[in-house]
């Protein structure tokens, strides 16, 4: 992983570096906003830590340069005042989050990786549970290394599980996301549609990975090699 640095001051720019690097990144450091913007743009870089107060370019021109060049490295920001208007402003312009000073550097570590993780999730185009993958950018889906038949709104349902993998989503979640609109949440659609994907998605003699919670909604989760199949798992 390879992080930027955009921080004048020296002090704080090596207490950073060398934090970062004891966790193994690999960390390189920019003076002033102009070239870490030069920096960004000439390289590939998982996530960079950009301080408001720069000479040449401040940290919002920075964030609005890199965003407008469609830069899309995951930013922290390092706001110096305790007002709220700095964060709003970061926030606007693009950043993923900041974090006031001083700083402990565990906070920094803590929230650099949230932003890592969170961007490779977004980036990932396949998502899966057990051994049933999902391509997002294709719509497709596979078990068993053959591709499943689904209809758009079948497709629709499952990547919408796989995303909330081992959360319990509840009918009205799954009408306002995957159906985009409220219907009546008595009516039995979506129950219907449940049965239709485990029917493709499911085998007999496999453990379920789609469970009914009943009277609360769906859970999508990582098959175990103990767990009973089908509807004995259903709580
Ligand atoms: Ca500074």
């Amino acid at each position: 992983m390879r992080i930027l640095v955009i921080e004048d001051e020296r002090k704080v720019a090596s207490f950073i570096k060398r934090g970062l690097e004891e966790e193994r990144y690999i960390v390189e450091l920019a003076a002033d906003g102009q070239m870490g913007i030069d920096m960004a743009l000439a390289n590939h870089f998982d996530a960079i830590v950009l301080d408001v107060m720069l000479p040449k370019k401040d940290g919002f021109a920075v964030l609005g340069e890199l965003r407008a060049a469609r830069n899309t490295t995951p930013i922290l920001m390092l706001t110096a005042r305790a007002g709220m208007e700095d964060r709003v402003t970061g926030l606007d312009l693009g950043a993923d989050d900041y974090l006031a000073k001083p700083f402990h550097f565990e906070e920094l570590a803590a929230r650099l990786r949230s932003i890592l993780r969170r961007s490779s999730v977004e980036k990932s185009t396949k998502i899966s549970v057990g051994d049933l993958i999902l391509d997002t950018v294709a719509h497709v889906a596979y078990r068993w290394e053959k591709e499943i038949e689904l209809t758009t709104k079948e497709y629709a349902l499952l990547e919408y599980l796989i995303r909330n993998k081992g959360r319990i989503v509840s009918r009205s979640m799954i009408t306002q996301h995957v159906w985009k609109h409220n219907f009546d949440t008595e009516s039995n659609i979506i129950d219907v549609y449940i049965k239709r994907l485990r029917a493709k998605i499911e085998k007999p003699g496999t453990p379920r990975i789609l469970n009914s919670i009943r009277g609360v909604g769906y859970r999508m989760k990582e098959p175990e090699p103990n767990d009973p199949q089908e509807d004995e798992m259903d709580e």
